[in-house]
């Protein structure tokens, strides 16, 4: 956005400096304007006590072409000066002169400055139009400046098209044009090769215009103008960016920045520090960004340029962003969008949202960077549709072909962060496998071991039956172990087991995965000896909740599985809601000690909802209840989730429900169940279907 806002700024001064009209009647007062202007390139406060001494001192009938030289030089030097407002009331006064005149150069003149206007609103066509006009209008005229001002004007709404090379011959005609001068005619082609190295910049030829600004720069010790020798500086660092030659570029800013300085143009002062800023974005150095864009701020509100002062917030905002700041930046970027928006300025909010489309892509904000990317396809699209001129057709092409190449970029992270998610489940499920597997093999070995001794003699058999026994429970609480679990669900693939379960369709059996609430502190609060004894009591508690054909595990430190077969539907809630009143309706009595514990749990029937058990078998089921599980640790813990059956048919479901619970109860796949612990019960909420 920086580059158009600090073009923009470019025309004003490109329009505002540099301007003279040759056939002057007064000699004399002409030679004094062109020594103030002579002044002014050094010192522009001084100039600017000048001329408005100068001003003062002319008599209200003084030679109009006079009149018209002050006010246009005025107008510079208050714009030099940081005093926009007063710039743009002299440049009315000097318009108005003009169309009293009815002079056609004067007005030629003076509707250039529309041209600009035309060109700044996107309406190329309409400008290129009126220019032909003005050109057909002084047809013949031997005003060199004139026919150079036109061709200058010109090359610019080209260059603002992106039409580069119509736009290099207008400005090569400007450059020639120039050397016909018969006055300040080293300045004025300082001018026209600054533009032009400004040209093979947009070109994107550095080179060449690096070797242009080498060459005004040679001329520039004939000329002693050192704020346009300051300008040369500036494009010059832009292409040593363009080069990858950063710490020259800096040097060439920070040279044009003192001669700013030193000349007092507070506009230029700002717009270099913008620039700066920018530089500091574009190689990354956040910090620096946000101090330069900072001092940039300041200057431009001390020159009350709104398009600097906006220019300056936007970079605030992109340099907070690449600090990772995204809040604050928002802050930034919002207002200055918001104002743009309201200034109807649909050019900048769309390079504007280009740029906030990388700031998010930096941050690895994939989505948001895509979103934006396609508002800011959107307003692109709009802004070009708005014209109907050829020109920007093409360039359309061209625009649309880099942001269909940018998306697809962005589409291609966001696939490729996808592809690692799932590369991630994948191996998780290998790991899991690998467990499994490591599992049976131990059980099997332990089962071999069994039958080995048991032929060896009485002592041994006695030890190995109690190694068995430890091999599918857990010491500590005696419950069942997670191996004997994962050695029972292989069974279930046995022809037996299948026909059990069909002959009982209408009620599944129902796994339900639970974790204590915030274990850690009473570990933490009593040390382990007590969290054992916790542990103890909560199996404990289980075991009288549940059925005596429901079978209690530990499935792993502070987690529990009931695997409850055969249980209807409607029984199910009934069970989970016994199992948090069983353990958090009173508290654990260690001792002395009186713990409050709760646990969180997850459930699901199996088969699920009639999916066959090929398709989603019981890891998949768990996997899904730790999931709802996670979900009521989310919600506040101390209650239990249930998935109760599929809303959609199973292929369209599964693969979003197997790794993504939320997303698929956003997007209404799944009935959920909530069972509220004991603690938070309010008096007869204890089922009820939520939505999320
Ligand atoms: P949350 O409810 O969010 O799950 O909190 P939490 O504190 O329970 O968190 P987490 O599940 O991560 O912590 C479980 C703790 O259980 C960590 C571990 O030290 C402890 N733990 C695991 N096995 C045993 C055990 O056999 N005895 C004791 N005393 N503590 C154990
Ligand atoms: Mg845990
Ligand atoms: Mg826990």
């Amino acid at each position: 956005m920086l580059q158009l806002l600090t073009y923009r700024l470019l025309i004003i001064l490109f329009l505002i400096l540099h301007v003279g009209i040759a056939h002057a009647e007064d000699q004399h007062d002409m030679e004094h304007l062109d020594a103030i202007r002579a002044l002014s390139d050094n010192d522009n406060d001084e100039g600017l006590k000048q001329l408005s001494k100068f001003k003062d001192t002319l008599p209200p009938d003084a030679d109009y072409e006079v009149r018209a030289q002050t006010y246009r030089t005025l107008a510079t030097l208050l714009y030099d000066a940081g005093r926009p407002k007063d710039a743009a009331a002299t440049q009315e006064a000097l318009l108005k002169l003009a169309f009293e005149r009815k002079d056609k150069e004067l007005i030629a003149f003076a509707s250039l400055a529309e041209i600009y206007d035309l060109v700044e609103k996107g309406k190329q066509d309409v400008a290129l139009t009126k220019l032909d006009d003005i050109k057909r209008s002084v047809d013949g005229t031997k005003n060199q400046e004139l026919l150079m001002r036109i061709e200058v004007a010109y090359g610019s709404t080209y260059s603002s098209l992106g039409k580069f090379e119509p736009s290099l011959s207008h400005r090569l005609e400007a450059l020639r044009l120039s050397d016909l001068l018969t006055k300040r005619r080293t300045q004025s082609k300082l001018y026209r090769l600054s533009s032009l190295a400004g040209l093979y910049l947009d070109m994107h030829n550095p080179e060449k215009s690096l070797e242009t600004i080498a060459t005004a720069l040679e001329l520039s010790a004939d000329a002693n103008s050192p704020k346009l020798i300051g300008s040369l500086y500036s494009t010059q660092a832009l292409a040593l960016i363009d080069l990858g030659r950063f710490d020259d570029a800096l040097k060439s800013y920070q040279h044009a920045l003192k001669i700013f300085k030193e000349t007092k143009s507070i506009g230029m002062e700002a717009l270099t520090l913008s620039n700066i800023a920018d530089y500091y974005l574009h190689i990354g150095n956040y910090i620096e960004a946000e101090r330069t864009a900072r001092q940039a701020l300041v200057k431009s509100e001390a020159a009350e340029d709104k398009t600097a002062i906006l220019n300056s917030r936007a970079n605030i905002g992109f340099a907070l962003g690449g600090q990772g700041r995204i809040q604050q930046a928002m802050v930034f970027i919002n207002g200055v969008m918001k104002e743009l928006r309201d200034l109807g300025i649909k050019t900048d909010i769309e390079s504007m949202l280009g740029e906030l489309g990388r700031m998010y892509e930096k941050a690895g904000m994939y989505k948001e960077a895509l979103e934006t990317v396609r508002e800011q396809q959107n307003l692109a699209s709009e802004l070009f549709r708005a014209s109907t001129a050829k020109a920007v057709a093409a360039m359309q092409e061209q625009f649309d072909a880099n942001q269909r190449k940018k998306q697809i970029e962005l589409l291609a992270r966001e696939n490729q962060l996808k592809d690692a998610e799932i590369k991630n489940r994948r191996l998780q499920q290998i790991i899991t496998m690998l467990a499994a597997a490591v599992t049976v093999m131990a059980g099997i070995f332990v089962f071999l071991l069994y039958r080995r001794v048991r032929n060896a003699n009485e002592k041994l058999l006695e030890a190995n039956l109690q190694l068995a026994f430890h091999a599918v429970r857990d010491p500590l609480t005696g419950l069942y172990n997670r191996r004997s679990f994962v050695d029972m669900m292989k069974t279930r693939t046995l022809a037996s087991e299948k026909e059990r379960r069909e002959d009982d369709a209408g009620n599944p059996d129902c796994l339900i995965l639970m974790d204590i609430d915030h274990f850690k502190q009473i570990n933490d609060t009593w040390g382990h000896t007590v969290g054992d004894s916790v542990l103890m009591e909560v199996a404990h508690r289980l075991k009288r909740a549940v059925r005596d054909t429901d079978m209690v595990l530990r499935w792993g430190g502070e987690e529990f599985l009931i695997y409850s077969p055969k249980s209807h539907p409607s029984q199910l809630t009934k069970l989970v809601e016994r199992i948090l009143l069983a353990i958090g309706e009173k508290d654990i009595q260690i001792g002395e000690l009186a713990i409050s514990v709760t646990v969180t749990a997850g459930f699901i029937p199996l088969p699920f909802s009639d999916i066959p058990e090929e398709i989603c078998n019981w890891e998949k089921a768990i996997q899904m209840a730790d999931m709802a599980l996670y979900l009521g640790k989310a919600h506040g813990r101390n209650r239990a989730y249930g998935l109760a059956k599929l809303l959609v048919p199973h292929d369209q479901a599964m693969n979003v429900l197997d790794h993504d619970l939320s997303a698929a109860l956003n997007a209404g796949m799944v009935e959920l169940i909530e069972v509220v612990g004991p603690a938070r019960r309010k008096s007869n909420e204890i089922e009820e279907n939520i939505t999320m």
